[in-house]
């Protein structure tokens, strides 16, 4: 089969076209004919080199995909040759505590399609069955590829993990990005009042168009702007994933007992933390990975509904996956970068 491989880590170049076995598949998993596969941050890494996370090469990236059945294995009943799906992009071991208990992103063996498995950067992907799920109404196989990471871990994040409620404020760091885009418009969905934060004006504009209540640029001492906006009082909930460089103007903008979510740091890990603040303020820090799978049944339901859509930035094909990452690295992007595989 056609697919994108790495044979060694580096920048975009090492991304290279190559003809790859086509995956074999046990009795309780799928063969998937890729249509669309979604970038996340995820790839970049991954690409660049992760010393907790060694590459066997050639290896595959891609986390977020979307396409057809092409094969079922003799025990799978969910699914039939020629469903149209998506993949949750997490894969766990289905027999622990934690995954019986339905927690499967916190399982040992938790890992994401194009991380320590194959991925979508290719004609075909093998997944466990219960990974593939029925894509939800009209939406296209590039629409489909924007959801699930994304909107699963934004949804984890404000739902489960920082409990928001319909009378908060929340305030969305890196807005442009997929998980920020995403985080917006399920916190409207719930019907809390959102602030965006972001680097340029024209992606604060879009932010607006999707719905965020009050945008404010994300460099400087941001936090004023915030707590202006909500008469002196900050926000009850942060969404953070930016890390380094929004970190501490992050906290300074919850209000007393507010609760800062992260599930990611793309500009560095070091953020420097004031203690006091954190203590004397009642603030409540909150890492999240992912989400169950379970939670992405409740985001798609939302999409059936129309209370939530794809942001897609572009769609390149497979071809110029080089072009999409350098498009991402550079965060050019508003929203999702897909590649379309024919
Ligand atoms: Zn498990």
């Amino acid at each position: 089969m056609k697919a994108v491989v790495l044979t060694e880590y580096g920048g975009p170049e090492v991304l290279r076209a190559a003809e790859m076995p086509e995956p074999q598949i046990s009795a309780n998993e799928v063969l998937v004919r890729v249509r669309a596969c979604a970038l996340n941050h995820l790839d970049l890494w991954l690409r660049r080199g992760l010393p907790t996370q060694p590459l066997e090469f050639p290896h595959i990236l891609g986390s977020d995909i979307a396409g057809e059945i092409a094969q079922i294995g003799p025990s799978v009943t969910n699914v039939r040759v020629g469903d149209k799906v998506l993949l949750a992009p997490g894969i766990s071991c289905g027999q622990c505590e934690q995954c019986i208990a339905g927690n499967d992103n916190f399982c040992k063996s938790y890992t994401l399609f194009g991380s320590a498995v194959q991925g979508g950067y290719a004609e075909f992907v093998k997944s466990p069955a219960v990974n593939a799920v029925l894509i939800p109404g009209a939406l296209t196989f590039e629409q489909a590829a924007a959801v699930p990471l994304v909107f699963l871990t934004a949804w984890h994040m404000l739902l489960t993990r920082a409990r928001l409620r319909p009378s908060e404020e929340v305030l969305v760091i890196g807005a442009s990005s997929g998980v920020g885009s995403a985080a917006i418009q399920i916190a409207k969905a719930v019907g809390a009042r959102v602030i965006a934060a972001s680097s340029s004006e024209a992606k604060l504009a879009r932010a607006k168009e999707l719905g965020a209540d009050d945008v404010v640029p994300s460099r400087g001492e941001f936090a004023r702007e915030v707590k202006r906006l909500t008469g002196g009082r900050g926000v009850d909930v942060v969404f953070e994933h930016v890390g380094q460089t929004t970190w501490e103007q992050s906290i300074y903008s919850l209000a007393r007992g507010g609760r800062l979510v992260t599930c990611g740091a793309t500009t560095g890990f070091d953020g420097k933390l004031n203690i006091g603040y954190i203590f004397a303020r009642h603030l409540s820090i909150l890492g999240s990975f992912m989400g169950a799978k379970s939670e992405l049944f409740a985001v798609l339901e939302l999409f059936k509904r129309g209370l939530l859509r794809p942001v897609i930035d572009c769609v390149l094909p497979l071809e110029r996956v080089a072009e999409a990452h350098q498009r991402l690295e550079n965060h050019e992007q508003f929203g999702k970068i897909v590649l379309s595989v024919a």
